[in-house]
């Protein structure tokens, strides 16, 4: 067991509070991975003093300077890749398979960064008036506030501590509560790498108190935030209210079609991987299979029967498919909606309780579930469950089963299975999600392209790729007049 500290200005501080918190492993509650101060508003407004005095000299340093030390980061986190693995595992649940694929989309976006510092363009545009050059330039706007939630601990804190201080910016992140610990060590490898100190800082502590003090501080220039819906609408109140920049990416109920011409074996692996791929806490994951009619009943016969082989257990064992829930009360919420699905008339195929045989009884674990004959209005096919619960719905033809995808107030993510070109466009257009996959499941987001929902997921932002910088950077625009005279736009003509 380790113990952290905030790391402020360079230093690990404990919270002024003198309080802490314990983070277990969700496979085995027995296990405490760390202990972490409860940190204070006071402890937070001491890491905003310190990104504020660091921001003035982290922002004069060259895009293309700063861009080395993410090429470092890189370096730092491909070496420490299977160590800082294995710890997200035992914090977080998800498989060691997974929780890889996690640090590997940091290093990716790492090196992303390593080469966006050298290639962050602006505009020259032609002036209306002789003798004048116009141009934009990209500016950061000063310290940020990046909260994060618990089912990507590394990747996608850093798809916000990349683009953040890469453009110029300083920041002090919230780490959720649930996983700390992959913060923590992120930090440490930031600063080996060369980040100055302050350029980062780390507040632990929970949403209520530390998240409530970083968006409220009048020195917090915009707040990144990835988490539900329900919390995103609160950062996005403060900031309206305050006239902070907010990028929110939150909440999905993601479906996958598939039509009666698609690959069935292709589809079923993939819904399988989409529904209970990270015990289905996936922003992304596939919670919704609309299938076409007359391929209703043999897909989910074929789906049962394998859906029943996966292996539930310790991340950390390389054989098994499905870890734990993250904690006890997701674990609630997760049988409380299989109890509302039943009420509400759909079929519990599979599955629906909670899964305690052998070293599994320590931790949180819950059998793959699906429900079939769901009707579009049941809530388990209108809200975000987060865990592993498929709800199938049947579909008379195309058109169908593209309103029924539409059919929700979320649209993070959305794909459909089959070999018919036009079909396959037909649903690009139509789709309401900021992702769209074809003869593929619903996740597996590569981090050079942008990422985001459209609806109640998110206020229109999109994080990963070149359109993350967007959110990080304001857009400055240059008017530069060598005429030796006063030239007024709109008002002088040119005559020639
Ligand atoms: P959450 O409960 O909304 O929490 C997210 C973060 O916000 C945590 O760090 C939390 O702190 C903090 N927080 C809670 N209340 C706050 C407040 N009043 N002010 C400021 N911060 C506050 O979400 P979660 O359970 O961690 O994550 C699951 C959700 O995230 C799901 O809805 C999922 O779909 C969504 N998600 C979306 C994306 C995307 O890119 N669209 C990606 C991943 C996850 P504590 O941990 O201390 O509570």
């Amino acid at each position: 067991m380790k113990e952290y500290k905030n790391f402020i200005d360079g230093k690990l501080l404990p919270s002024k509070s003198g309080r802490t918190f314990e983070n277990r492993n969700p496979a085995n509650w027995d296990e405490v991975i760390g202990v972490f101060p409860k940190s204070t508003a006071e402890d937070v407004a001491q890491a905003i003093e310190s990104a504020k005095r660091a921001y003035k000299k982290w922002r004069q340093i060259p895009w293309p300077k700063r861009s080395e030390i993410m090429r470092r980061v890189a370096e730092i986190m491909i070496q420490k890749k299977e160590e800082l693995a294995r710890l997200m595992t035992r914090e977080m649940g998800k498989v060691i398979k997974e929780t890889r694929g996690d640090v590997q989309e940091g290093i990716d976006t790492a090196l992303y960064a390593s080469i966006q510092g050298r290639k962050y363009f602006g505009y020259t545009v032609p002036s209306e008036l002789p003798n004048k050059s116009c141009l934009t330039r990209r500016e950061p706007l000063g310290v940020w506030g990046l909260i994060t939630p618990w089912n990507f601990p590394i990747a996608i804190p850093t798809w916000k501590i990349f683009p953040c201080l890469l453009s110029g910016n300083t920041a002090v992140i919230k780490p959720a509560t649930y996983t700390p610990a992959s913060v923590g060590e992120l930090a440490q490898i930031l600063q080996e790498a060369g980040v100055p100190d302050g350029v980062l800082n780390v507040v632990y502590g929970g949403g209520g108190e530390v998240g409530e003090a970083i968006l409220n501080h009048p020195d917090i220039v915009g707040v990144s935030f990835t988490g539900s819906s329900e919390i995103g609408r609160r950062i996005g109140e403060v900031c309206g209210k305050r006239l902070k920049r907010c990028s929110l990416e939150l909440g999905g109920k993601n479906g996958l079609v598939v039509l009666k011409d698609a690959d069935l074996e292709l589809a079923l692996e993939g819904v399988l991987w989409g529904a209970f791929g990270t015990t289905g806490q996936r922003c992304t994951a596939t919670s919704r299979l609309i299938l076409e009619e007359s391929i209703y009943d043999e897909f989910i016969s074929r789906l049962k029967e394998r859906a029943e082989k996966l292996k539930l257990g310790n991340g950390l064992d390389e054989d098994v498919d499905v870890g734990p829930l993250v904690s006890e009360a997701q674990r609630q919420t997760v049988h409380s909606y299989v109890e509302i699905g039943k009420k509400e008339g759909a079929r519990l195929l599979t599955g629906g309780e909670v899964y305690k045989e052998g070293e599994c009884a320590r931790g949180w674990f819950y059998r793959p579930t699906i429900f079939v004959d769901v009707t579009p209005d049941m809530r388990i096919a209108q809200e975000e469950i987060f865990g592993p619960v498929l709800s199938v719905l049947r579909a008379k033809d195309f058109e169908e089963a593209i309103e029924i995808l539409n059919g929700t107030t979320y649209g993070l993510s959305s794909s459909i299975y089959t070999r018919d070109l036009n079909k396959a466009h037909k649903a690009i257009e139509l789709a309401e999600t900021g992702i769209v996959y074809i003869n593929a499941p619903t996740i597996g987001a590569e981090c050079h392209l942008p990422f985001g929902g459209m609806k109640n997921t998110g206020n229109g932002h999109r994080e990963g790729g070149w359109t993350a910088y967007e959110i990080f950077t304001e857009v400055k625009t240059v008017y530069i007049d060598y005429s030796g005279a006063l030239q007024k736009a709109q008002i002088d003509t040119w005559e020639g």
